[in-house]
C-alpha cells in the first residue's frame, strides 16, 4: 500500500532530523518512492518558536495504517521527541497524510490527515509530488486544495544544502 507522509522538524538540526527519519523508516522496511523538496515553514498556532522544515514523501509498505502509525511514533520517540501539545516545537513529527482512497476515522488515527487541507506546510510539499492525488473525502486534488487554501502562513523552498555560503564569500579578505 502507498502512503503520503508529512515530515516536520524545528529543533536542533531539522535538515539532519528529516534525513534520519527517512533512513529509520527505510531501515524498517518502508520503501521511499518519492521525496519533495524541503520547505521552510512558519510555525502555525504557537508563535515564538523556530520555523520548521517540512517535507512530503511517498512510501510503499505492506503495513496497515495503524501499523505504520505505530512505527512512525516509535521513530519519533527513538529520535528523542518529547510528548507535548499539538503544534509545539519538535525534533521530528511524522504524520500520515493520505493512504490512497482509504479513509480511517478513529480516535487515534484519522486519514486523510484531519488538517491536511488547512495547512500550507502540508499542502505545498504534497502538491510538489502529488498534485493530482485526490482527497477521498473532499473529492478534490491536492493542487486544487492548495490553490484554495486560506492559510496565510509562509512556506518557502529551503536553500539546497550545498549552496556556497555567500555570507562567507563576502567577508573573505581581498587579496593583493
Ligand atoms: P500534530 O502532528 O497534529 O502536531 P502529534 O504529532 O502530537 O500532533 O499527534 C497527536 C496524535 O495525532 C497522535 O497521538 C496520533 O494518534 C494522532 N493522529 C491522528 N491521525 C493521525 C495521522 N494521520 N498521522 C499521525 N498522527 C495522527
Ligand atoms: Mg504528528
Amino acid at each position: 500500500m502507498r502512503y503520503y507522509l508529512g515530515l516536520g522538524s524545528n529543533l536542533v538540526d531539522p535538515r539532519n532530523n528529516l534525513a534520519r527519519a527517512r533512513r529509520r523508516l527505510a531501515a524498517n522496511g518502508i520503501k521511499i518512492l518519492k521525496t519533495s523538496s524541503l520547505y521552510r515553514t512558519e510555525p502555525v498556532g504557537l508563535s515564538g518558536q523556530p520555523w520548521f522544515l517540512n517535507q512530503a514523501v511517498l512510501v510503499e509498505t505492506s503495513l496497515s495504517p495503524w501499523q505504520l502509525l505505530r512505527l512512525a511514533q516509535r521513530v519519533e520517540s527513538e529520535m528523542g521527541r518529547i510528548p507535548g501539545p499539538r503544534n509545539a516545537p519538535r525534533v521530528i513529527d511524522i504524520d500520515i497524510l493520505l493512504a490512497g482512497d482509504t479513509i480511517v476515522d478513529t480516535p487515534s488515527l484519522t486519514v486523510p490527515h484531519a488538517r491536511l487541507a488547512e495547512r500550507n506546510f502540508v499542502l505545498v510539499p504534497l502538491a510538489e509530488i502529488a498534485p493530482r492525488a485526490v482527497h477521498p473525502l473532499l473529492k478534490k486534488t491536492i493542487q486544487t486544495l492548495r490553490g484554495a487554501s486560506s492559510d496565510r502562513a509562509l512556506v518557502e523552498k529551503a536553500p539546497s544544502a550545498l549552496r556556497p555560503d555567500s555570507a562567507t564569500a563576502k567577508t573573505r579578505p581581498r587579496s593583493g
